[in-house]
């Protein structure tokens, strides 16, 4: 083997990723006076986090009354139960200071006429538990996740926070002996040069895994690194099986088109021009929770009244509202409508379709961040030295299915509480435990056989094959059949990897290299999603289970644990569901059927 060497680096904490959750979790550190690093394979402002459009959901009551009960209750409904009610209880309270501390920092939220941040109606989001939409989401205006991202990346400069930009995360660097986590390895890819990040606390910021599916609204960025991470440290993946569905990604190119423009007033039809959501949930309409709307999508298709030449996608109106109101409120998707659909939202409706979105599973992990390795006594054990904030972690706030607003929050509360938690958990400057000679050498094995990859398949191949099998086998609709297809043909695609080809064997910016390590990481992330969801008998929230139609809170209010091994078999347990509060300020919402 070639011989490889690391540069050192040690830290109180290292944070991988700097997205909306990393950059929040940094400077948080940065600010408590721990000595942090900041780890991202993109530019910071290039995260993600910069394209989310809608708002971020707060019961300020700016424009109507409102509570942050109603949001708990709505989150815990939207949820479909999966939910950890101690957790929700945790993001909903801390929602509102999370809202005007990042107001404080600078972010430039819309305005009503006396000057109070703006409120947009979202889905699912109501008042009085469930009565009527209620206008939640505070927004700037159809940029929010860029207003935010830039806001904290301002701030994390301000607290001279120490970021190592274009440094891909490879593994966890574990303790053999404990378990716990004590740090990690990073490729720059700028230079070929590999190094070894010891901290007390490694958090993993590395967002969602949406690009396991052919058809998503998310970066190619998001490849799901940490949970690959994860799960080659033993660790369990928690109700992978939960996909988001967007009802609204443009039709062909699946850029996504907000949900706030339904809260403006936007509403979909069919062939035969009928607003069709007025059947299928008569109070919320076009604004029920978005599972509830990318079914009954999909069945106005299926039974033939779709609009276009081959009757398969849907209008979503928009010219009603006026070029007033989209030039105010929504000009970056009527922007998008044009380039992406060739089509005026001013004077015409934009084709849509359900486009895949948003990851609930990820890295179990309590409210404070701390990831949890569960055991047979304690279910709500922790690993130890390892946290996970945002998309990557399932904490779990949005159970079966995530409130649209929903997302953002759980990036600035969850970022917070983990560089709260951090702050008690290490005494700045304390002494780091000896490394052993072989910490990190797994992940020198790995880079050394991926980059020395000489089978026959291209790794773009392989990928496509597997988001196929995902975009087909894991749909809105499921069935026994299709999950059982589904998990065959993951299996097969898994076989192909140790048969995979790297042209080039250079370190220094190898794009197809590192395309081959992020194509192992959204493997674990794919095999956990289809082995999770054909063992759940159920439907719940974003997973509709046509031979098992019905929740079933009996048998299936838990969460899944997948284990995926070096070779992509799964292995599942379960943990019970927080039926529980934080505190006694409000009650356990009690499961009941779901309908808006
Ligand atoms: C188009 C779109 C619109 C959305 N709109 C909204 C909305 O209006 N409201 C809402 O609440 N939610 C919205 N969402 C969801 C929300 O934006 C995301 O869930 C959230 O931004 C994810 O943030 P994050 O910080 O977890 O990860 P990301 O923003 O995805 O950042 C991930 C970070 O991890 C780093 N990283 C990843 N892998 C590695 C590695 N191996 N090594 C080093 N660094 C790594 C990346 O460089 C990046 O900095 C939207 C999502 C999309 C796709």
């Amino acid at each position: 083997m070639a011989a490889y060497q690391f540069i050192d680096h040690e830290y109180d904490a290292v944070v991988v990723g700097a997205g909306g959750a990393g950059l929040r979790a940094t400077f948080g550190m940065v600010a408590a006076g721990l000595k942090t690093a900041c780890v991202t394979k993109v530019f910071p402002t290039r995260s993600h986090t910069v394209a989310a459009q809608g708002g971020i959901g707060a019961a300020l009551g700016n424009m109507a009354e409102d509570s942050w009960q109603w949001h708990m209750y709505d989150t815990v409904k939207g949820s479909d139960w999966l939910g950890d009610q101690d957790a929700i209880e945790y993001m909903c309270r801390e929602a509102i200071p999370a809202v005007h501390e990042l107001e404080h920092y600078g972010v430039p939220f819309s305005r009503t006429a006396d000057g109070k941040i703006y409120q947009r109606p979202f889905g699912g989001h109501m008042r009085n538990y469930g009565e009527a939409p209620v206008q939640r989401a505070c927004a700037a205006a159809d940029r929010t996740g860029h207003a935010i991202l830039h806001t904290l990346y301002q701030q994390s400069l301000k607290h001279k926070a120490e970021f190592f930009v274009e440094y891909f995360a490879l593994d966890l660097i574990m303790d053999p002996n404990t378990g716990e986590c004590r740090g990690v390895v990073a490729l720059d890819m700028e230079t070929g040069q590999l190094h070894r990040f010891k901290a007390h606390q490694t958090v993993l910021a590395t967002g969602g895994y949406g690009r396991a599916f052919f058809s998503c609204t998310s970066a190619h960025t998001c490849t799901g690194d940490g949970n690959g991470m994860a799960a080659r440290a033993g660790l369990p993946l928690q109700d992978h099986e939960f996909v988001q569905f967007h009802p609204t990604g443009i039709y062909g190119s699946g850029c996504l088109i907000t949900e706030g423009a339904r809260g403006e007033g936007g509403y979909l039809t069919n062939s035969a021009g009928e607003r069709f959501m007025e059947r299928y949930a008569p109070n919320a309409k076009d604004l029920a929770s978005r599972d509830v709307v990318s079914r009954s999508m999909t069945m106005e298709i299926r039974e033939g009244r779709g609009v276009g030449r081959e009757n398969d996608h849907i209008f979503l109106h928009l010219e009603h509202l006026g070029p007033d109101v989209l030039h105010a409120r929504l000009p970056g998707i009527t922007e998008t409508a044009k380039i992406f659909a060739g089509v005026d939202a001013t004077k015409e409706p934009i084709p849509v379709l359900p486009t895949v979105h948003y990851n609930m599973g990820g890295i179990p992990t309590n409210y404070m961040g701390e990831v949890l390795r569960p055991t047979k006594d304690n279910p709500d054990a922790t690993c130890g030295g390892l946290m996970a904030v945002g998309e990557c972690a399932c904490v779990s706030v949005h159970g079966a299915n995530r409130l649209g607003t929903n997302s953002l929050l759980d990036l600035v509360v969850f970022g917070r509480a983990a560089a709260h938690r951090a702050a008690e958990l290490i005494k700045p400057g304390t002494k780091h435990k000896p490394w052993t000679e072989s910490s990190g050498q797994n992940s020198l094995d790995r880079l050394d056989r991926v980059r020395n990859a000489s089978g026959s398949l291209r790794v773009a191949d392989i990928r496509l094959e597997m988001q196929k099998a995902m975009q087909r086998d894991a749909a809105v609709y499921r069935t026994t059949k299709s999950l059982a297809e589904g998990v065959e043909n993951i299996k097969t695609v898994a076989t192909k990897l140790p048969d995979m080809k790297i042209t080039d064997r250079s370190l220094i910016f190898n794009t197809d290299l590192i395309e081959a390590l992020e194509l192992e990481n959204l493997m674990a992330c794919a095999a956990a999603t289809m082995v999770s969801a054909d063992a759940r008998k159920e439907s719940r929230g974003a997973q509709a289970h046509e031979d098992f139609p019905d929740r079933d809170d009996e048998n299936w209010m838990k969460h899944t644990l997948a284990y995926v091994d070096d070779t992509y078999n799964v292995t599942l347990d379960y943990r019970p569901v927080h039926t529980f509060t934080l505190t006694d300020e409000v009650e356990y919402i009690e499961p009941k059927a779901r309908v808006y």
